[in-house]
């Protein structure tokens, strides 16, 4: 008798449609000025099970990576140049500030304290080889793709808004290359580190991200893409710092290693089981959606998702 599968779009539909409305509560980012013109009412989210695809709201709406690309390129230097060279220019532990403040950078150890804020990520773009920014961008590039078994783009609108308006970062870039933290040239790695942020998704393949990282470095056509060891790494700092300074409280809430960005998408991944992937650009103070944590705590309660 064939085994039926529990009834995931009805769950799905039925998240969206409690939690939309949370959005009042959140703003949209404006300090990159792009990504001030999405719609703050927009809400997704997506599960993956090893048979098929569920999704309720928003999914096909396109946006940018933002932090969610951090994840990536740390896996792409750990392959490149190892866990040594990579851990010497960033620290592992979480911090209690913002994710992209300054202030640890100079009164703590020296380096970055983790490589899932802005200057440990600008620390580890500056690890990947290659001898053009598109080289290296091209890294990041092929491993979604072979995740993804798609092409995949950068939304040039929102690479030059934050590309004119990246002061903040450049400043971290500047004070990583002071200490030493920063490989090659500045302007280079900050261009890398925009555009990485710029590339193109939907809450879709943040759920097939999420699969990715749940199945161990296993591509949905079975390719062993990246060690089970590197995933374990990276799932672990998603777990610790991956919320920024929420990452606590969404470690009680919800339970599960999880990426978000200020576009407003938080990517997640249930070892062994789910990728799961949530959307809504209305942020809440620490530049989590607000829409996408609630989904995402709602889910894990639904189906007992937490790892703990
Ligand atoms: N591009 C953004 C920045 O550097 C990424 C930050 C984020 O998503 N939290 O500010």
């Amino acid at each position: 008798m064939a085994c039926r599968e529990y009834d995931y779009a009805g769950l799905l539909a039925e998240t969206v449609a409690r939690h939309r409305h949370y959005a009042a509560q959140g703003e949209v980012a404006s300090y990159i000025p792009e990504l001030r013109k999405t719609d703050p009412t927009l809400a997704g989210c997506a599960l993956i099970t090893p048979q098929a695809l569920y999704e309720a709201g928003d999914t096909r709406y396109p946006f940018t990576l933002q932090s969610i690309s951090k994840v990536f390129s740390l896996l792409v230097a750990l392959e490149q140049r190892g866990v040594e060279t990579v851990f010497a220019k960033v620290g592992s532990e979480p911090t209690g500030d913002s994710f992209n403040s300054i202030v640890k950078l100079e009164t703590s150890e020296q380096k970055p304290l983790n490589p899932m804020i802005n200057a440990g990520a600008i620390a580890v773009c500056s690890l990947i080889p290659g001898d053009s920014v598109e080289e290296r961008l091209g890294l990041v590039l092929k491993l979604l793709e072979k995740i993804l078994d798609r092409p995949v783009g950068i939304d040039e609108h929102v690479y030059h808004s934050e590309q004119e308006t990246g002061h903040r970062n450049r400043a971290l870039a500047h004070f990583l290359k002071d200490i030493d933290c920063l490989e090659g040239d500045v302007d280079e790695v900050l261009d890398l580190y925009f555009r990485q942020c710029s590339i193109l998704v939907d809450c879709t393949d943040l759920a097939r991200l999420g699969m990715f990282l749940a199945q161990k470095g296993v591509t949905a056509q079975g390719e062993q893409l990246i060690s089970p060891h590197l995933i374990r790494l990276v799932t672990t700092f998603m777990v610790t710092c991956g919320m920024y300074n929420a990452s606590g409280e969404f470690a009680i809430q919800v339970g599960i290693p999880a990426k978000s960005g200020v576009s407003g998408g938080i990517l997640a991944a249930v070892p062994g089981r789910f990728g799961v992937a949530a959307f809504g650009p209305a942020l809440d103070k620490k530049g989590n959606s607000v829409v996408g944590v609630r989904m995402l705590r709602h889910l894990s309660q639904a189906l007992d998702l937490s790892i703990f």
